[in-house]
């Protein structure tokens, strides 16, 4: 499991995160939802360790290891590297993180063909839209064999249209891989259709509350319960 404990953080004088503890399981999904501003991304940085705590704990214990996991990011924008191939980024995606030893390319190349993503190994960046960027960008994130994949708000700048697919598809990715997941948004519906459980950061830098989805009556009941908290939030 990962463990964040008693995680404070501050910019300057101004406290973003003031004391969040979240444990997040091993093959756990967890939607982290809360306001514009509220900390989403400094404490998705914080998790990816492209950002350290002013206080508390980070701790990862699991999959044989111990002290900090091999993680995956992605992003609002995929960030693909736009000189190289949709087969070349993800082959080479792995190169530049901790653990290339065991970065393998044929498995890359083979998981591009088993999520779908065949037809394109040999485009460049600017010859996909913007849904297939982003599911390559979520393949090179999962290629290097993180034990957590860390997302923040992957589908916001996507068509409403195509979010839907998203979502089946990532869900699709994340169960058959059995990712650990931490996925930052703050579409509602987006956090129950793949969470097994969502996390809401409020406006002072705490879990304000949290749900466990499979416990909930129904999804309207849940939707609900959250918007309400939401606003109070
Ligand atoms: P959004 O939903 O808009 O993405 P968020 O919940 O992800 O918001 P953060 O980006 O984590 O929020 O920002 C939380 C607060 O910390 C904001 O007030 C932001 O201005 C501030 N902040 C974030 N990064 C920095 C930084 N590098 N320097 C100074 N202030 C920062
Ligand atoms: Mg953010």
């Amino acid at each position: 499991a990962l463990r964040l404990v008693g995680g404070y953080k501050r910019f300057h004088d101004t406290p973003v995160l003031t004391g969040v503890d979240l444990t997040v399981h091993e093959h756990e999904f967890v939607a982290v939802t809360g306001r514009s501003g509220s900390g989403k991304s400094t404490l998705l940085r914080i998790l990816a360790g492209l950002d350290t705590l002013d206080a508390g704990t980070i701790h990862w214990t699991g999959g044989g290891s111990s002290g900090r996991p091999h993680t995956g990011v992605v992003f609002q924008q995929p960030r693909l590297m736009p000189w190289l191939t949709v087969g070349e980024n993800i082959a080479y995606g792995g190169r530049f993180r901790a653990h290339r030893d065991h970065f393998d390319a044929a498995h890359a190349t083979g998981l591009l063909s088993r999520f779908g993503l065949h037809d394109l190994a040999e485009r460049t960046p600017d010859q996909l839209s913007g849904g297939q960027a982003q599911r390559v960008a979520i393949i090179r994130a999962v290629a290097i064999g993180p034990e957590l994949l860390l997302l923040d708000e992957p589908f916001s700048a996507l068509d409403p249209s195509i979010r839907a697919d998203l979502r089946g598809w990532l869900r699709e990715v994340t169960a058959e891989l059995d990712m650990t997941v931490v996925l930052i948004t703050h579409d509602i519906d987006e956090a129950i259709e793949l969470a097994d459980r969502i996390v809401l950061l409020g406006d002072t830098g705490t879990i304000r509350d949290e749900w466990v989805v499979a416990s909930a009556p129904t999804r309207d009941c849940l939707r609900r319960e959250i918007f309400g908290s939401y606003s109070g939030a």
